[in-house]
């Protein structure tokens, strides 16, 4: 049973946001120990609990109020909060911060060899993606139709393998696209790491702690600037 008196914080359990998020706790002086397969780990010296869950479904948790907090990349939260909205389920949370790390870009890529002078050149194309929300959204304000390909990992292979004429990816240095014949088109959203509350209330002692998390989290942004 979890412990409801204990602030419940959703972090990816290994990714590239884990390490940057334990760092950070431990620099608000949360100590915790990590057993590699649990999903929860114990603050030993606050009263805070930590989910190590896949990145996809922290959004969700606080979405829910399973969870009180989240660190979170803005490309996965901003596309399930649309397919929530689409779907009539709770999609509202409180974002507390910005954490200056996970920085990356959701773009379309095409092959080398294609002609492409603009969004214009998808229509009625294929594109295959993990966030078929975000790039909706992108290319319906451009005014083009095509279809999606929802793949959930080896998106920069679809291409090649006959499965999709373009894709919409997660770049951060372009070294993915280029191993892969592609080459990057627009950028479609700009993404970092977040943190995020549930909507709902806190109990008093519960909204005092992240208070002073967040209090900590600000000196310590501030101190590496
Ligand atoms: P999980 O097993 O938790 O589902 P994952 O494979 O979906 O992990 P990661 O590859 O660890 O996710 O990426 C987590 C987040 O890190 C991304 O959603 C994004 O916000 C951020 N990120 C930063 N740079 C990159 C990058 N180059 N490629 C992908 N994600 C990146
Ligand atoms: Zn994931």
């Amino acid at each position: 049973m979890l412990d409801n008196s204990r602030l419940r914080i959703a972090i990816q359990k290994s990714g590239r946001l884990s390490e940057k998020t334990y760092a950070l706790l431990a620099s608000c002086g949360v100590k915790f120990n990590i057993h590699d397969q649990r999903l929860i780990a114990h603050s030993t010296n606050q009263p805070i609990d930590v989910l190590r869950v896949r990145d996809d479904d922290i959004p969700g948790l606080i979405m829910d109020g399973v969870c009180d907090l989240g660190v979170i990349g803005e490309n996965v939260l901003e596309e399930e909060t649309m397919m929530r909205e689409r779907a009539g389920e709770p999609s509202e949370f409180k974002s507390l911060k910005q954490l200056g790390f996970g920085g990356c870009r959701l773009s379309l890529a095409v092959p080398n060899e294609m002609d492409y002078s603009g969004p214009k050149d998808l229509d009625g194309l294929r594109i295959a993606t993990s966030y078929p929300e975000l790039l909706r959204r992108y290319l319906n304000e451009q005014g083009v139709n095509f279809q999606s390909c929802m793949l959930t990992g080896s998106v920069e292979v679809a291409p090649r393998a006959g499965l999709a004429d373009a894709i919409c990816d997660l770049v951060s240095t372009g070294a993915t696209l280029e191993a892969n014949g592609l080459r990057e088109t627009d950028v479609i959203f700009r993404s970092q790491a977040r943190l995020i509350q549930c909507k709902a209330p806190l109990a008093p002692a519960k909204q005092e702690l992240v208070d002073k998390l967040l209090t900590r989290i600000a000196a310590v942004m501030q101190a590496k600037e």
